[in-house]
């Protein structure tokens, strides 16, 4: 394998790369970059999710682009805002040590006027969602006629997301003798039809089998009954300690229900659609990123090329309709070199589409059973002790409070200490999944069912002690984009520690909440100033009506030592 500079990477350039932990080039980028290098072509590169498309033709570009002339170079077009910013954050850190190159992001959804101010001082390659762009040419405010190479990442998404006349009228401005480069995972025949409308005689670069799955991606099924998806999903997190995860539904309807159900029992997940505002998007995105969220429930969308690494799944909580989605969703882990598992849930009616996905991606699933309560419970106590073992202790801080602390533990013995201290964080796990029943359908056989694990529904990361709760009401509601995460969060960020929630109900125009009504003035104090749309909620407690539901923590997971912080 030649490294970087071999294949014609200049030195700035590979300051960069190597401050990035590249050592060399991924297949895909030891093809393009000395062609793209080399000569004027254009291009049609065809190579799996994860396979370092970005620097395959970012690496080209930067190093192409003359950072002395201030004139707009390069053109990527990508079809999802965040991509878009994943895109140029990439080329940002590639040339961190090349001077005066200037990249800008331009997407919609966020405030055009410092994109407009941006552009005024010159930006040599810039990246951008199809709308935006166009917005920005018709009010003069964006040069592309001295543009040289125009990227298509993610070119068949950008078709059938509508993109089409939006293409044409960006590349109308673009000069004709420039070079047209396209990169995606599958053929398909919107792809086809770009190549042929916008290039002239393309190199096409195939890397690994065509619509190939990952390479490191191993893939599995579980099959339950259509109602017990939702069971089956906390089984499978609950069954990998660490989970680390993006949960792929059909609808941003699923999408909202699904992280809500969760976020209500008790996990560290949130939701990412195409209704959120663009800062609730990069929010979420942040905190995902950052592993401050484990995990994130997305359309195909939304989630559509996101490069986040060391996912431990990708979850299909359902099938997509279209099969070819199924690449794009499973490419999300197993990144750069990596492995990951990419998990469908099923049921008996969906086997065929099983079999279909097989057949395109050419490798066989594997059909694995639901664990059963016990072995969740066994899962979760062994790594729990793992941390115990691995967890460094702070000598200094320690040692002035040891004899306290021993004297305080005088009277119970090693095994009882050992017994005490496991039941503490592990007793939600065995009083949830105590007596769980079997979820997993074989063919033909009927099995016990979920129902009674449904009825206990949210109790597992409930706390055992029962408190009062206040109940409170809001004037705003699901339209004014109140939603359980943000009422949490809310709470979360009084500085009162954990504070237990109770019910949330949201409605149209209104909300209703309960919480410890220890914190009752707190939590009014919280939202006193809250506004949305300029518009001040209001909140009052509900008297005489006290909240009889168990409750749970205030929002987020979180064990000690565990890699998942609250935010
Ligand atoms: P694709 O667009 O093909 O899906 P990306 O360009 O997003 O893939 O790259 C996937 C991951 O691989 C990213 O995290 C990226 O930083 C990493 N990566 C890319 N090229 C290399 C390389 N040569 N060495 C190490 N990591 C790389
Ligand atoms: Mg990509």
């Amino acid at each position: 394998m030649n490294t970087f500079a071999e294949i014609g990477i200049n030195k700035d350039i590979l300051k960069g790369l190597s401050s990035l932990g590249f050592q060399e080039p991924t297949p895909v980028q030891a093809q393009v970059i000395p062609l793209m290098l080399e000569r004027q072509v254009d291009l049609v590169s065809l190579a799996q999710t994860g396979t370092g498309k970005t620097a395959a033709f970012g690496l080209p570009l930067i190093q192409l682009t003359n950072a002395k002339n201030r004139q707009t170079q390069g053109l990527i077009l990508c079809p999802t805002r965040e991509l878009c910013v994943q895109v140029a954050r990439d080329l940002e850190a590639y040339s961190r040590y090349v001077d005066s190159l200037r990249i800008l992001a331009v997407y919609g959804g966020a405030s055009i006027e410092p994109q407009i101010n941006a552009l005024r001082r010159g930006v040599q390659i810039i990246v951008a969602t199809p709308g935006r762009l166009n917005d920005l040419i018709r009010r003069g405010k964006v040069d592309i006629s001295g543009v040289r190479y125009a990227v298509f990442d993610e070119a068949d998404e950008m078709l059938q997301m509508g993109f089409q006349d939006e293409l044409n009228a960006i590349l109308a401005q673009t000069p004709a003798e420039k070079n047209t480069l396209l990169f995606s995972a599958t053929m398909s025949k919107e792809v086809a039809a770009i190549a042929n409308k916008y290039m002239s005689d393309p190199v096409e670069l195939t890397i690994g089998k065509r619509n190939a799955g990952a390479e490191n991606v191993c893939h599995e099924y579980y099959m339950v009954h259509a109602k017990d998806r939702y069971l089956a999903l906390k089984r499978i997190v609950d069954n990998c300690p660490n989970n680390y995860s993006i949960v792929f539904c059909r609808t941003r309807r699923e999408t909202h229900e699904v992280a809500n159900k969760l976020i209500q029992d008790g996990y560290n997940a949130d939701a990412l659609h195409g209704d959120l505002s663009q800062a609730q998007r990069d929010q979420v995105m942040n905190k995902f990123r950052g592993k401050n969220l484990q995990i994130l429930v997305a359309t195909d969308v939304a989630a559509r090329g996101l490069d986040v690494n060391d996912l431990t799944h990708v979850i299909n909580y359902n099938l997509p309709d279209d099969l070819a989605s199924y690449t794009h969703r499973s490419g999300r882990t197993g990144r750069a070199g990596r492995t990951g598992t990419s998990v469908a849930i099923v049921h008996m009616k969906e086997r065929f589409k099983i079999r279909e996905i097989e057949k395109k991606i050419n490798k066989k699933f594997k059909q694995c059973r639901i664990p059963s309560g016990v072995e969740i419970c066994k899962k979760q106590l062994v790594s729990l002790i793992d941390v115990v073992t691995k967890v460094e202790v702070d000598q200094e801080q320690i040692d002035p409070l040891y004899a306290e602390i021993a004297e305080k533990l005088e009277l119970l013995d090693r095994e009882e200490l050992i017994k005490r201290f496991v039941s503490l964080e592990f007793n939600r796990y065995l009083e949830y999944y105590k007596n769980a029943p079997d979820l997993n359908v074989s063919d033909g056989a009927k099995k016990q069912h979920g129902k009674r694990e449904r009825q206990r529904g949210a109790s597992l990361h409930n706390s055992n002690h029962k408190h009062k709760f206040t109940r409170f009401f809001l004037n705003a509601g699901r339209r004014q984009g109140i939603m359980p995460q943000g009422l949490i969060g809310k709470i979360n960020d009084c500085g009162l520690g954990r504070v237990k929630v109770g019910k949330i109900e949201i409605k149209r125009n209104t909300a209703m909440l309960e919480a410890d009504s220890r914190f009752t003035a707190q939590i009014l104090d919280a939202f006193q100033h809250v506004k949305i749309n300029g518009k001040t909620v209001s909140i009052e407690v509900v008297r005489g009506n006290h909240g009889t539901s168990r409750p749970k923590h205030g929002g987020i997971r979180h064990r000690k030592g565990c890699k998942f912080k609250a935010a």
